[in-house]
C-alpha cells in the first residue's frame, strides 16, 4: 500500500511529466466528481455485553464503528462543468449502477452482471467547481498512441468517468467509485484504454493506479473480541425474527494483524429456521429471481435447512467444517474473524447474520454448496441485473462491492485449482445481499456431487483466503 509519502512522490512526478510535456495546454479532463460522502459511515455503538466467556474470548461491552472497505460513496458529485468554448457538457455521472465487476487481482474479463444500472439518484449533476470536469479547450488532438498494457488498475478519484472515446466531450458511459478496478489494455499520458463491461472504454490516466487504494483495506472496525449479538438499534435489525444467538469475534494476535474483520458465515444451521419467514427485501418488495424462494415472493425462509450431499452428509456440516478451516487461515494471515456459527445450531436468521456482519465486519462471506447434482463447480451469487433491485437500498450502494468481492473469491479459488462454474457468477436475489451494507457474498463451493473431503476443504479455504487477500490488496 502506498504510503502518503510515496503517493506524494508519484503525484509530484506526474505533475512534472505533465508540465514537461505541456499536455495541460491541450485538454484537461479532470475526470472526477465533486465531494463524496464515501467511506462507510461509522455505525452505532454495538454489542451488548452478553456475559459469559467462551473459548477464552473476553466479551467486551461495546464496539466502535465499522466501515465498508470500499467506501459507500453514495450520492453526490460527478459534476460536469461547462466546457470552455465548447458548450456545456452534460450527462456525466448519471449512469450509476454500472461497474467493473472484476475484483482486485481477478482474471481479466470475469465481470458479470453487465448492463446499465439504475439511472437515478447517484451522480447528481453538479455545477462546475472544484473537482468538476472541465476542459480547457476541446481540441482533442489526434487519438493518443497507447502503449500496450495488461493489468488491473484502480480508480483513485471519486466518481470517475468512463468515456466512449478519448475526449471529455465523448459520452460518459459510467462513473466509477474510488477503489473500483478495471483491466487496462492501453496507456497514454492522458488516457487509458480499459475494458469495461466487455467493451473498450477510456478513463483519464491520472485517475487510475496500479496500486489498490488505501481505502480498500484501511478500514478497521474497532470491535472488541467476544460475542457479538444483534443490537436492536442497528439498521434492519427489526426485520430479523431469530436472533437470540451470538456470533463470535476472534482477533488475530500476530504482528501481521491487519485490522480487517472477515465475517465467515457457515450457511444454514439454525434449528427451527425453516419454519419462520422473513421479508426478502427491507422495503417489502418482491423477490426478482427464483431460487429456494420463488420470484415474486415477499417473504422467504428465515434460514433454510440446506441440502444433503450425494453421500448423505448434510450441507450445514460441511459449511461449518470449511468455516473453521477458513477461520484458522484468516487468523494466521492476520485477519480478525467474525464467526457466525461454530456449532450445529446458532439462533441467528439470515437477516441477523447479515446485520451483525454489517456492523462488526469489513466483509461478509457466506459458505454454501448448491443443490444441483453434477459437480458443476464453484460460483458466487451475484446481484441480479434488475433495475428495481439495483435501485433499492442497501443494494444500490453496495452491489458493486459485492461483485468485486465475489470476483476476488472466485479468482482465489481458481488459482487454487478449484473447478469454477461458468464465469463464476450466478444472479440471485438473496436475503443476504438485500440487507448487506458491507461487501457481501454468498459463495457456492460446489454442489451435492462435489467432493468435500478434508483435503478438498483445505484447498477451498486456501483459495478463499487468496481471494480475501486479493480483495483487500494484501
Ligand atoms: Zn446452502
Amino acid at each position: 500500500m502506498a504510503s502518503y509519502q510515496y503517493r506524494k512522490m508519484i503525484l509530484m512526478a506526474l505533475s512534472a511529466i505533465l508540465l514537461a510535456t505541456g499536455c495541460q495546454s491541450k485538454y484537461q479532463p479532470i475526470e472526477t466528481g465533486a465531494a463524496q460522502t464515501g467511506g462507510g459511515s461509522p455505525q452505532q455503538a454495538a454489542g451488548k455485553n452478553e456475559g459469559s466467556q467462551q473459548g477464552g474470548v473476553v466479551p467486551v461491552s461495546s464496539k466502535g464503528g465499522s466501515a465498508g472497505p470500499l467506501g459507500t460513496a453514495v450520492g453526490t458529485g460527478t459534476g460536469t462543468g461547462p466546457l470552455a468554448g465548447a458548450g456545456t457538457e452534460t450527462g456525466a455521472g448519471t449512469e450509476a449502477g454500472t461497474g467493473p465487476l472484476a475484483g482486485a487481482e481477478t482474471e481479466a474479463g470475469t465481470g458479470t452482471g453487465t448492463g446499465t444500472g439504475p439511472l437515478a439518484g447517484v451522480g447528481t449533476e453538479a455545477a462546475a467547481g472544484a473537482g468538476t470536469e472541465t476542459t480547457a479547450a476541446e481540441t482533442t488532438a489526434a487519438a493518443p498512441v497507447f502503449s500496450a498494457a495488461d493489468e488491473t488498475v484502480y480508480v483513485t478519484g471519486d466518481d470517475v468517468n468512463v468515456r466512449a472515446s478519448c475526449s471529455t466531450s465523448s459520452d460518459v458511459v459510467a462513473t466509477l467509485k474510488k477503489g473500483a478496478s478495471v483491466k487496462r489494455t492501453g496507456y497514454s499520458e492522458e488516457w487509458s484504454r480499459v475494458i469495461y463491461q466487455e467493451q473498450e472504454r477510456y478513463i483519464a490516466s491520472r485517475y487510475l493506479s496500479a496500486e489498490a487504494p488505501e481505502t480498500q483495506a484501511a478500514v478497521q472496525p474497532a470491535a472488541a473480541e467476544g460475542e457479538v449479538r444483534l443490537n436492536s438499534g442497528w439498521q434492519y435489525a427489526e426485520f430479523s425474527k431469530i436472533n437470540s444467538g451470538a456470533a463470535m469475534l476472534y482477533r488475530a494476535e500476530g504482528e501481521n494483524r491487519k485490522g480487517i474483520t472477515v465475517c465467515v458465515n457457515a450457511g444454514h444451521g439454525t434449528s427451527g429456521g425453516s419454519s419462520v419467514k422473513t421479508l426478502c427485501h427491507p422495503d417489502g418488495t418482491q423477490k426478482v429471481t427464483g431460487g429456494s424462494t420463488a420470484a415474486g415472493a415477499t417473504t422467504a425462509t428465515a434460514v433454510s435447512a440446506g441440502m444433503t450431499f450425494a453421500d448423505g452428509t448434510p450441507e450445514p456440516k460441511v459449511t461449518l467444517a470449511l468455516a473453521l478451516k477458513l477461520k484458522a487461515k484468516l487468523l494466521a494471515a492476520g485477519y480478525d474473524v467474525l464467526m457466525i456459527r461454530e456449532s450445529d445450531d446458532v439462533q441467528l436468521d439470515n437477516i441477523a447474520r447479515t446485520v451483525i456482519a454489517n456492523n462488526a465486519a469489513s466483509c461478509h462471506i457466506a459458505l454454501h454448496w448448491d443443490s444441483t447434482t453434477n459437480n458443476k463447480g464453484a460460483f458466487y451469487m451475484s446481484v441480479p441485473n434488475n433495475s428495481s433491485y439495483r435501485n433499492m437500498e442497501p443494494v444500490k450502494s453496495h452491489w458493486q462491492q459485492h461483485h468485486a468481492l465475489g470476483e476476488s473469491l472466485i479468482g482465489g479459488l481458481r488459482g487454487a485449482g478449484v473447478k469454477i462454474f461458468s464465469n463464476g457468477a450466478m444472479e440471485m436475489d438473496l436475503t443476504q445481499t438485500s440487507y448487506s451494507t458491507v461487501p457481501s457474498v454468498d459463495i457456492e463451493l460446489g454442489d451435492k456431487a462435489s467432493d468435500h473431503s478434508d483435503g478438498t476443504l483445505e484447498t477451498l479455504a486456501a483459495g478463499l483466503l487468496a481471494g480475501v487477500n486479493a480483495y483487500f490488496g494484501q
